[in-house]
């Protein structure tokens, strides 16, 4: 490896139970309490994040809303507000930006950084690294887990180890002890498959993994096979990439039973798609990529996603273009759940063409629409398709 890579100095920045804790800030009901951010549950949703008190009764994020409710019935559900976490997330790369220009957002409350070219400037990357943990804390009164070290790999296992709150260095000399007692799990890119497929090989801890040549586990695993060897190894020469969008703004359902019409599925599309794109009118956004999500009856997930020309906040546009994704699907098994998102965002208003007339009064009639459901709730105007739904 060369001596550059391994001079690297990589800060993975996770904050701790990030939409729970968020909420928990901002209303001090809900402190100390266990709060879960996902909906409600009496619906078939899953959690999307649960505060500390909340994991005490064994809830975790992914969990039926309902199994949740079952484990801690005094729980505190909310939903899922976007626009906010982003708002803060924005804070978070404020501070961020002081230090690098080299910031990699992985979603709205992980981040890598590449610190290496700003030691001269601060200091020490230690350093660097305690001063976002604390101003985190003292300027948004919200706590990250930070990790240190040579690369993307090992700074995400550090942050994560001392979790929440956590901020762990990995020093060069400390990297072989630190990853040799670790389950093969924790290697970035082991999934379920991988992981069943290693211990019938009798490898459980990247120990094991290490007495295995890189020939055999290319044979074994293709390209990630040399992966693994590297990775076992501490190796790890991803960059920390700026300009990658990881940003995304979604709504999915799941529905109280399979569904298979086709019909009544457009109409969840058409609800979720309104949904998708009040979000984004409400943050200021735009985006141009659509994706669809869809949960089969056997849990297997399909998604297929679209890139339009051009940036798009209307409902009509997100809608027409999940609604090709699911028509070329052309599923035969009923449905558990269905999800739209958007990604490939930006943010304020952009230039309009010359030529979209058409666009800029549908989109002066979507922010009307806005404003009415703003001023008498979210049932005072809706498509008549969607009032079908709700009958
Ligand atoms: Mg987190």
């Amino acid at each position: 490896m060369d001596i550059f890579l391994k001079q690297r100095q990589i800060i993975h920045v996770d904050m701790d139970a990030f939409y729970a804790s968020v909420e928990q800030r901002d209303n001090p009901n809900l402190q100390g309490k266990p709060v879960v951010v996902g909906g409600t549950p009496n619906s078939r949703g899953v959690a999307s994040t649960c505060s500390y008190e909340a994991r005490k009764y064994g809830i975790r994020s992914a969990m039926p809303l309902a199994e949740a409710e079952r484990r801690c019935p005094q729980a505190i559900f909310l939903p899922v507000d976007i626009p906010k976490y982003y708002e803060v997330s924005q804070q978070i790369h404020r501070i961020f930006e002081n230090y690098t220009p080299l910031v990699e957002p992985i979603s709205l409350d992980e981040a890598f950084l590449d610190v290496t070219a700003s030691l001269r400037l601060f200091g020490s990357a230690q350093m660097i690294a305690l001063e976002i943990k604390n101003r985190i804390k003292e300027e948004l009164k919200l706590t990250a887990s930070v990790g240190l070290a040579c690369n993307k790999f090992l700074a995400k296992l550090a942050s994560d180890i001392q979790k929440p709150d956590g901020f762990v260095i990995i020093n060069e000399e400390e990297i072989q002890a630190f990853l040799d007692p670790l389950p093969i799990e924790r290697i970035w890119g082991v999934g379920p498959k991988t992981a069943e497929q290693l211990h019938k090989l009798n490898i459980r801890t990247i120990k094991d993994l290490k007495n295995i040549d890189e020939a055999f586990l290319r044979k074994k695993f293709g390209l990630s096979g040399s992966q693994l060897y590297y990775l076992a190894r501490g190796i790890d020469k991803r960059p920390v990439e700026p300009g990658r969008e990881a940003k995304s703004i979604g709504r999915e359902t799941t529905f109280s039973e399979d569904l298979l019409d086709r019909e009544t599925l457009q109409t969840y599309i058409l609800g979720l798609s309104t949904d998708v794109g009040r979000k984004l009118r409400k943050g200021s956004f735009r985006a141009k990529t659509i994706t669809l999500k869809v949960r089969l009856a056997d849990f297997k997930t399909v998604s297929r996603s679209k890139t339009l020309e051009s940036y798009t906040n209307l409902d009509q546009d997100i809608f027409r273009e999940a609604s090709l994704l699911f028509k070329d699907l052309q599923l035969k098994q009923p449905i558990r759940l269905i999800g739209v998102s958007v990604r490939n965002l930006t943010s304020g208003e952009i230039q309009q063409s010359l030529f979209e007339t058409d666009n800029r009064d549908q989109e002066k009639l979507t922010k009307t629409i806005d404003t009415i459901k703003e001023r008498f709730g979210e049932n005072s105007i809706t498509l008549a398709r969607l009032l079908k739904k709700r009958d």
